[in-house]
C-alpha cells in the first residue's frame, strides 16, 4: 500500500469511526447470529493477487460489521464494560503509526517514563500514592504475575531454577467464585488448583471470613505445607463479591504471605472517594490490578498493576540476556522486567490522552451516574411482581430473576437478548440462575436505562 492510500483510507476510516459510534443506538447490542455465518462468507483460501481497499472495505461492512457484538453500544449492560473512549483511540491511532516495542527504557525512552508517570496519575486518583505500577496487557496477566511472586517469595526465589519437584507444597488463599483468572494462575505457575484454598465466605456478597483464612493457614502449616499467597477480590465479576480487605491483608502479614487484590472492574470507581470504603486497606496490598480498560474509558489493552515492592516483582521476572543489556541506560526502569511478555504496546499514551481531555472529574461523574441509574432501575424492578431481586447493588451491578424460577430466569434472558435493544449475562447466586445487570457505557444516558426498564418488564410480564 502506498501512503497516499494510507492517508485517503486514515481519514475515511475516521469519518466511519464517528458514524459507527453515533449510530450504535439504531443497531441491536448483539448479532442475532448462528455459528458459522460469518465463516461461511469468507474465501477457503487467501488471495495471490492484492486487492483493492475499497472492496475489502466493502465486504468489512457487509460480512463484520453485521456479526460484531457492539460492546461501545450504549445499552450494553452485559459482563463489564469495555470502554474506549474517543480520546483513547486516537492516542491507540498515533501508538499504532509509532508502533514502538516499550520493552527497555531504551527502546522507547518516552513511552516508560511516561507510563512511570500514568501510573503516579492514576495512584494518586484511586487513593493508592504510594503504591508503584506498571501497564500490564490484562488483569489476568497481573494475576499470573503476582502468583509467580507468591510461589518465588516461598521458596527464596529458587523456584524458577528448580522448578516444582520436590518443593514444599505451596498454598494460596482465596474465597469462593473468583475470576477464572485466578485457577489459571495457578495452573499456570505450576501451584496446581488443588493447592487454591477456597476460604469460606460469612455472605454472598460479603467475601472470605478473616478468622477462617487465620484457620486454614494454620491448618495448612500444621499439615507442612507452605503457605504462600492470599488473593482477594473487590467487585468478583459474578455479582460483586468483595472481600474485608483490612482484616484479611492483617491476617495474611500476620503469616508472612503476599497479597494481590483483583479489583479487575471495581477498581476504576475508586476514583470517586465515596466508594473506597469496598477497598479499605487496599493500601497494605502487595498487589493489586485494576483494568482501566474497562469503566474507565482507556481502550484495550490497559490493566493498572501496582506494587508495594518492585523488587520481588523485578526478582521474578526479570531476565537479562546479552542482547537486552542497555549500557548507558543506568538508574532507568525497563518494564519488561515487570511483566511477562517481552514485547510491549505503547499503552500509557491513551491514559494521558484519556485523562488530559477528560479530567477526572468527569470520569468521577460519569461512574456516580452509573451507579445512580443502576440503583434505580435495581429499584424499579423491585416494585415488579414477577421479578425477585438476587444481590443488592455492588456500585453499579446488581442481580434478579424470574419469580418462576430458574428456567423462567433462562427463557426471559434469551428472549431479552433476542429483542436486541439491550444485552444482558446471566450467573448463578446462591443456588438460582439470575441476570446480572450492569450500567458502565461511556455513552449511556437516563434514557437508556429507561429502555433497560421498558424491556425487562414488558418481556416478563
Ligand atoms: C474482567 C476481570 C478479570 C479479567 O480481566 P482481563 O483483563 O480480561 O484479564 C479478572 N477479574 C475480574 C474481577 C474481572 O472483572
Amino acid at each position: 500500500m502506498d501512503w497516499d492510500t494510507f492517508e485517503h483510507w486514515s481519514l475515511e476510516f475516521a469519518r466511519w469511526s464517528r458514524r459507527y459510534r453515533e449510530s450504535l443506538r439504531d443497531r441491536p447490542v448483539r448479532p442475532p447470529l448462528h455459528p458459522g455465518a460469518t465463516l461461511a462468507q469468507l474465501p477457503a483460501t487467501p488471495p495471490e493477487q492484492g486487492e483493492d481497499m475499497a472492496t475489502i472495505f466493502a465486504d468489512f461492512e457487509k460480512i463484520i460489521l453485521p456479526g460484531m457484538t457492539h460492546w461501545q453500544h450504549p445499552r450494553f449492560f452485559a459482563y463489564f464494560p469495555a470502554n474506549a473512549a474517543p480520546a483513547s483511540v486516537l492516542a491507540e491511532q498515533l501508538a499504532n503509526a509509532m508502533a514502538a516495542q516499550c520493552m527497555l527504557w531504551q527502546t522507547s525512552p518516552a513511552a516508560t517514563e511516561l507510563e512511570t508517570r500514568m501510573m503516579e496519575w492514576l495512584g494518586q486518583a484511586v487513593g493508592l500514592p504510594n503504591m508503584s505500577g506498571v501497564i500490564q496487557d490484562s488483569a489476568s496477566s497481573a494475576t499470573l504475575a503476582a502468583v509467580l511472586v507468591m510461589r518465588e517469595r516461598a521458596l527464596d526465589f529458587q523456584g524458577n531454577r528448580t522448578g516444582l519437584a520436590g518443593a514444599p507444597r505451596l498454598r494460596i488463599y482465596c474465597s469462593d467464585g473468583v475470576h477464572s483468572s485466578i485457577d489459571r494462575a495457578l495452573w499456570v505457575s505450576g501451584i496446581g488448583t488443588d493447592n487454591l484454598v477456597r476460604v469460606p465466605a460469612t455472605g454472598p456478597l460479603a467475601g472470605m471470613d478473616p478468622p477462617a483464612l487465620a484457620q486454614a493457614i494454620a491448618r495448612d502449616r500444621a499439615a507442612g505445607h507452605t503457605p504462600a499467597g492470599v488473593i482477594l477480590s473487590v467487585g468478583g465479576t459474578a455479582i460483586g463479591a468483595t472481600d474485608p480487605i483490612a482484616a484479611c491483608i492483617e491476617v495474611a502479614k500476620q503469616a508472612d504471605l503476599y497479597t494481590h487484590i483483583d479489583a479487575a472492574w471495581a477498581g476504576s470507581a475508586m476514583i470517586c472517594p465515596e466508594f473506597r470504603h469496598y477497598w479499605t486497606g487496599a493500601e497494605g496490598a502487595d498487589s493489586l490490578v485494576f483494568n482501566p480498560h474497562k469503566w474507565l474509558g482507556a481502550q484495550f489493552d490497559c490493566a493498572a498493576h501496582f506494587v508495594a515492592d518492585p523488587d520481588s516483582l523485578r526478582r521474578t521476572l526479570a531476565i537479562n540476556p546479552d542482547f537486552l543489556q542497555t549500557p548507558g541506560a543506568e538508574g532507568s526502569v525497563d518494564y519488561s522486567e515487570w511483566s511477562i511478555p517481552l514485547g510491549r504496546r505503547f499503552r500509557a499514551l491513551k491514559l494521558w490522552f484519556l485523562l488530559r481531555v477528560e479530567g477526572v472529574e468527569v470520569l468521577r461523574t460519569m461512574i456516580r451516574t452509573h451507579v445512580t441509574w443502576a440503583k434505580g432501575l435495581h429499584d424499579r424492578l423491585a416494585a415488579l411482581p414477577q421479578i425477585t431481586i438476587q444481590t443488592a447493588p455492588m456500585l453499579s451491578l446488581f442481580t434478579f430473576r424470574h419469580n418462576e424460577g430458574d428456567a423462567a430466569t433462562a427463557d426471559l434472558l434469551n428472549r431479552i437478548n433476542a429483542d436486541g435493544r439491550i444485552y444482558l449475562t446471566q450467573t448463578t447466586a446462591t443456588g438460582h440462575t439470575v441476570i446480572r445487570f450492569q450500567a458502565g457505557s461511556f455513552e449511556m444516558t437516563q434514557a437508556d436505562a429507561d429502555t433497560a426498564y421498558d424491556v425487562i418488564a414488558e418481556l416478563s410480564a
